[in-house]
């Protein structure tokens, strides 16, 4: 991913200077706050479907701007979808609850490493609300408690739906996973395609280009033959 550091990139990906960030608005024009792009602040159905009406007025004037005639029957009703995409699809999880996480005792003391992988990565890239499509590899040996397989997708799926970068969703998986369980070793592997590359012809052989994250917590972390086994069992570059 060299290219996504090179010098003609830096400068969007620098942020401003404090004093800029400083006079930047806290709060909207109707008095809601403002909270980062990855945060969650969850919302009724109703309050979601005000921020769709409102999202959809603006996408009118974008279009108009663009010079996108909504007299073409295809381009009709895209602000409307194009708000309710937004709203309840992409960004979701900024404003749902976190998935019901049962956890169960780990009764026979599994000592063991527990990996899932193959769990869908569908998100948008905090940049340029780009998709960011991949998979997620997840291992981890218990302590008291042991998490349910379909609890895993829905864990990841939730920080998903929201705009991030790759590197800050593993964290923020590991960090809750952490949070649940307390287990006694974690990772979390992410490798994703990043739309924004690949649409804007970043140059490089961006059809073909993979990022890959890892989070090593506990033994993992400290372990070498263990996070060897780990990623071994994950196959790095690991078979869809
Ligand atoms: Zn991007």
């Amino acid at each position: 991913m060299e290219e996504y550091f090179d010098d003609n990139h830096l400068d969007e990906f620098e942020t401003e200077p404090d004093e800029v960030l400083e006079s930047l608005p806290t709060h909207n024009q109707w008095g809601e706050l403002l909270f980062d792009s990855n945060g969650n602040m969850p919302l009724s159905p109703e309050e979601r479907e005000i921020m769709i009406k409102r999202l959809e007025q603006k996408f009118i004037e974008v279009m108009e701007i663009l010079r996108i005639s909504r007299r073409d029957p295809n381009c009709t009703k895209t602000p409307y979808r194009l708000a309710k995409m937004l709203v309840n699809e992409l960004f979701i999880g900024r404003y749902q609850e976190p998935p019901k996480s049962t956890v169960f005792p780990n009764r026979k003391k599994v000592n063991e490493l527990i990996i899932s992988k193959g769990i869908t990565v569908m998100s948008v890239c905090s940049h340029h609300w780009q998709p960011i499509s991949g998979d997620c590899a997840i291992g981890y040996i218990p302590n008291k408690y042991v998490l349910g397989v379909s609890k895993l997708s829905r864990i990841v799926d939730w920080f998903s739906r929201r705009g991030q970068i790759q590197e800050e969703l593993g964290e923020q998986i590991a960090d809750y996973i952490e949070n649940l369980i307390k287990p006694k070793a974690l990772g979390v592997v992410i490798r994703a395609r990043h739309y924004c590359m690949i649409a804007r012809g970043v140059k490089g052989n961006e059809d073909n280009s993979l990022m890959i994250t890892s989070v090593m917590r506990g033994y993992l972390l400290t372990d070498l033959n263990l996070r060897n086994e780990f990623l071994n069992l994950i196959g790095m570059g690991y078979a869809k």
